[in-house]
């Protein structure tokens, strides 16, 4: 009997601004290629030096996000210090089909809209090791202005309120071990019981016909207390 068992697992990865995510996932998505696919946001906010249109974000205006919104093309969004951002749905889909991983990197509400639409969602938040870390982060990677820092840095404090909704934290200290740490709970995700249903019945079934001699009905008996 043929059984499908190879549905992705749908991972939201969320975390202050200049936690790493962007990092980590890169890095996540050079090392296993073949396993994950990572949803590209649509965001109204302007390029970065260096992003491209498709790559890191589609990069939309107010009126083509809202249009988006409308047609309910995207399977969540938010505002985010003054912009939106929202998740795409056609290819979340596709790709859990597929039975890829898709990851979302995405905000805190974004990350619980999801996982109310699809409460086997697997949470992360991504964390650095000291807020002052988080400080020298923002303002080493030199693509916002003080102001959109400090912003982000007022977000952060309502963020971090919202983190016992998670499942597991991650701390971004050392970039290496935490790629790894995030592809293992990914991991283990898979190996969660109720996850498993299909792959445990048919075990009990192929127990059940395995070809016993009378002796061994006997000791099954047994144990069975009969
Ligand atoms: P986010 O996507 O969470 O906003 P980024 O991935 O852009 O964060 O990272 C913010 C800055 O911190 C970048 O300049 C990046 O190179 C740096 N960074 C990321 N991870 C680490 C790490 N483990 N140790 C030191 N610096 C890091
Ligand atoms: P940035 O401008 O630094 O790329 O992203 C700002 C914030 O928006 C980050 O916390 C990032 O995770 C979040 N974000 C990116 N894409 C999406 C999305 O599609 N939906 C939501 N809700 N948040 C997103």
């Amino acid at each position: 009997m043929m059984i499908q068992r190879n549905k992705g697992i749908l991972t939201v990865v969320s975390g202050f601004s200049g936690s790493g995510k962007g990092t980590i996932m890169k890095e996540l998505m050079r090392r296993y290629a073949d396993r994950y696919a990572l949803s590209i946001s649509a965001t109204t906010r302007a390029p970065r030096e260096g992003e491209r249109d498709g790559i890191e974000y589609f990069f939309r205006t107010k009126e083509q996000f809202e249009q988006m919104i409308k047609e309910d093309a995207l399977v969540e969004y938010a505002q985010y210090v003054g912009n939106y951002y929202g998740t795409p749905r056609a290819y979340v889909e596709e790709q859990l089909n597929a039975g890829k991983d898709v990851i979302l990197e995405i905000e805190i509400q974004g990350a619980l809209k999801v996982k109310e639409k699809f409460p086997d969602t697997l949470l992360l938040f991504v964390t650095p090791p000291s807020a002052e870390e988080l400080k020298n982060r923002l303002v080493g990677r030199g693509t916002e202005t003080m102001d959109v820092i400090e912003s982000r840095l007022a977000r952060a404090v309502g963020e971090a309120e919202g983190m016992e909704a998670y499942d597991y934290l991650v701390v971004n200290d050392v970039l290496d071990e935490c790629v790894e740490e995030v592809h293992h709970l990914i991991l283990g995700e898979h190996r969660r019981v109720s996850r498993n249903i299909d792959r445990i019945n048919e075990m009990r079934e192929e127990l059940k016909s395995l070809p016993l001699s009378g002796l061994l009905i006997k000791i099954n008996d047994k144990i069975n207390g009969e």
